[in-house]
Formats: C-alpha cells, sequence, structure tokens
C-alpha cells in the first residue's frame, strides 16, 4: 500500500515523526511523503528530520508565505500534480494548517481517500485561520483519527458517520515518550541558557490574534514581564512573532528577565518543558506537551481546542487585553492537579493510526 502524507509545519512534523515510523514498521507499505515548505527555516523544519528521524521528503514544494488563499492555492495545484502521477491507495494529512487543507482538498477531488489525522479539534473561533481548516478538512476526509472522547463527540454532532471515526489518542504523546529519554541524555539547552530545573517558566506565541495586533503583543510583553519579575521567562520566538516585535517596535520593551532565543529543536524543547515550572503558551501542542510534562500552563487566548485540560486545573486561559497573566501564572503555579488522568491514550496512538489505514484501505 501506498500513503501519501503531507506535511509542511512544526507541529507536523512532530506528528508525522511517530506515524510515519508506524506506518514503515508495517510490512508492505510505503510512504510518498510531500513537504509543502511552509515552514522552511532550518530550526523550524531541517531540525525536526535529523533529530526525529523522519524520512527525507519525496518532494519538497518550496511554497510558503503570501496570502492564505495564494498559499493554499499552490499547493493544491502541485500535490494535484503529485497525485495524478503517483497514484497512491490514499492521502494522509495532519492538524490545522494550509497544508492540511490543500491536501486534503486535491485527495477529495480526485477521489482519491483521504485520512486526518487530529480530527474533530474545534475552537469555535472561526476567524482563526486554522479553524475554517480543521473543519473544511474533516468533512472532506474519509478516516478521521480524533485524539479525544470531545473530538468523537464533535465529528458526531456534526453529522460524520460514526464509521469514519477512529478515536486514537494524541501521537503528540507517543513523540514526547518516544524522545523524552533521548532528550534527557542529549539535550544540553539548561546549561546553553544557564536554567535551573523549575526554575524558569517557558512560553511560546505565535496564533496571528496575539502576534499581528500591536495592542495585543504589546500587552503579551507587558505581562510576560511582571511574571519574569518572579520568575525568569525563556522564550524561543517563532519568525512570525520576531518580524512583528521588530515591526511594532517592541523589542525594547521586553524585560532583562525574559530570556528570548531562536527557535529550538524538538529534544531542547522536550528539555525546556520537562523542566519549567510553568508554561505559557498560545500554541495547541504545547498545552498538551505540558500536561504530559505534567507541568502547569497557562494558555494565552481566549478560547483552546485542548477543553478537557480546564476543568481539571492542567490548563487556565488567560483572555487577551482583559484578563492578568500574572494572576493566571500565580493560579497555575499553586494548583495542584491531577496528573494521572487519561486523556490522551497510552502512547500508542501512531499503531492504532497505521493499522486502521491498512485495515481500511
Ligand atoms: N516546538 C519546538 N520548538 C520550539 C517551539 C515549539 O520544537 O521552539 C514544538 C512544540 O514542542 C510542539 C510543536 O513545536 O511539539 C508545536 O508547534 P507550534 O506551537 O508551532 O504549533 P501548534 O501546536 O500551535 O499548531
Amino acid at each position: 500500500m501506498k500513503v501519501f502524507s503531507v506535511i509542511g509545519a512544526r507541529p507536523q512534523f512532530v506528528k508525522a515523526a511517530v506515524v510515519s515510523k508506524a506506518l514503515m514498521e508495517k510490512t508492505g507499505t510505503s510512504e510518498f511523503l510531500v513537504h509543502t515548505g511552509q515552514h522552511f527555516d532550518d530550526n523550524m523544519s531541517q531540525v525536526f528530520f535529523e533529530e526525529m528521524g523522519i524520512p527525507k521528503p519525496s518532494a519538497n514544494l518550496g511554497i510558503s508565505g503570501g496570502g492564505h488563499g495564494a498559499m493554499t492555492g499552490q499547493m493544491l495545484l502541485k500535490i494535484e500534480e503529485l497525485l495524478v502521477d503517483e497514484s497512491p491507495d490514499c492521502v494522509l494529512v495532519y492538524g490545522d494548517t494550509n497544508s492540511t487543507l490543500a491536501g486534503a482538498l486535491a485527495a477529495s477531488k480526485l477521489n482519491v481517500p483521504c485520512a486526518h489525522v487530529e480530527a474533530g479539534l474545534r475552537s469555535e473561533n472561526r476567524a482563526m485561520p486554522e479553524e475554517i481548516n480543521r473543519i473544511l478538512t474533516d468533512h472532506a476526509c474519509d478516516l478521521l483519527f480524533a485524539p479525544t472522547e470531545e473530538a468523537v463527540k464533535r465529528l458526531n454532532r456534526e453529522g460524520i458517520a460514526d464509521e469514519k471515526v477512529v478515536r486514537t489518542g494524541d501521537v503528540m504523546l507517543d513523540a514526547a515518550l518516544l524522545f523524552g529519554e533521548k532528550s534527557r541524555s542529549k539535550s544540553t539547552i539548561l546549561d546553553r541558557l544557564s536554567l535551573r530545573e523549575k526554575g524558569f517558566a517557558l512560553c511560546t506565541l505565535h496564533r496571528a490574534e496575539n502576534v499581528d495586533s500591536r495592542d495585543v503583543l504589546n500587552w503579551l510583553i507587558e505581562g510576560l514581564g511582571q511574571v519574569a519579575e518572579n520568575l525568569p521567562v525563556v522564550l524561543p520566538v517563532h519568525p512570525r512573532t520576531l518580524a512583528r516585535m521588530k515591526e511594532f517596535e517592541l523589542m525594547d520593551q521586553l524585560a532583562s528577565e525574559i530570556k528570548i532565543v531562536d527557535p529550538v529543536g524538538y529534544l531542547d524543547i522536550l528539555r525546556l518543558e520537562s523542566s519549567a515550572s510553568l508554561i505559557m503558551t498560545d500554541s495547541g501542542g504545547m498545552q498538551k506537551e505540558a500536561f504530559f510534562q505534567k507541568v502547569p500552563c497557562v494558555t494565552l487566548r481566549s478560547e483552546t481546542e485542548w477543553i478537557e485540560l480546564l476543568p481539571g486545573g492542567h490548563n487556565r486561559l488567560v483572555r487577551p487585553m482583559i484578563e492578568s497573566i500574572s494572576e493566571k501564572a500565580e493560579e497555575a503555579l499553586s494548583s495542584n492537579p491531577d496528573w494521572s488522568v487519561d486523556l490522551y491514550g497510552d502512547g500508542n496512538s501512531s499503531e492504532t493510526i497505521a493499522q486502521a489505514i491498512i485495515d481500511h484501505w
């Protein structure tokens, strides 16, 4: 069986690392891996291929930047050409980016069966480009791998047939478990940044609604500065966020206790996550990784797709421009959630996905 996988952005490299591995362990399965080029900097792309042993892409489309429509359209065109040439048995897409939507649309227009890893996630905020990508992808695909019970329910509520939906658990847990030991033995990031175990907060920011508005970004930087008065903050800064901070002339507003670094690779981020006493983020993946590492999280957004982390106090939202980041950080630091709850499966989600693809097609 030939699987045609489409990836292009950082979180997709993490997910594909474990799913590709599970697929390759099945006899008679081959993969045609397409990198759309959406993320292209070495530290946003190449480092994940090297550290996580992701196979070299069969094709790199080199498509990045520009408007959402232009980017998605160019990807659609190129993926369609490749699908016609390669005649795969199915297409596999991940998450919620423009690469995800382009892969799902190209497949469905050619009647090639398509599967979606991380199906059924919703923020209920249609202004988010990712939300539209998720909804359209789920409704274009034939097999939906839902990580959580909530995601399964959501797909049912949207009228998607039960037989299309498989509850798999979360592949990011597989990745965190698979690379945890290697991160502990290989990563030197704590020494490089002079950090103490449990002596800092880790922060990432990249969502359009946070970084594309000068007011919101300024508010975030001020709030992080307040947290940093008591707890140093490490901020591996996403290229988009850095560009906006420069454009809005906000670099000088950064408190000196906020340590800005380039984006780090997967082994280093796992080490930072497990050693932090607090994670503050607008990343979808890092909210779950905080839970995997038993570190309380503050999500710098008004809503989250990963709602199962809220009731037990593993995570809390801080509404930008309305609530106080430092108050929520204090609340998180003094919380004592039950880390033993099973929300994301047992770390074998990628195996479940590989087997379901083989059984289905
Ligand atoms: N990540 C990383 N290096 C960093 C920041 C994040 O390896 O400097 C990882 C993070 O641990 C997670 C993934 O990138 O596995 C999440 O990607 P991102 O936050 O870009 O996307 P989202 O999850 O919000 O879709």
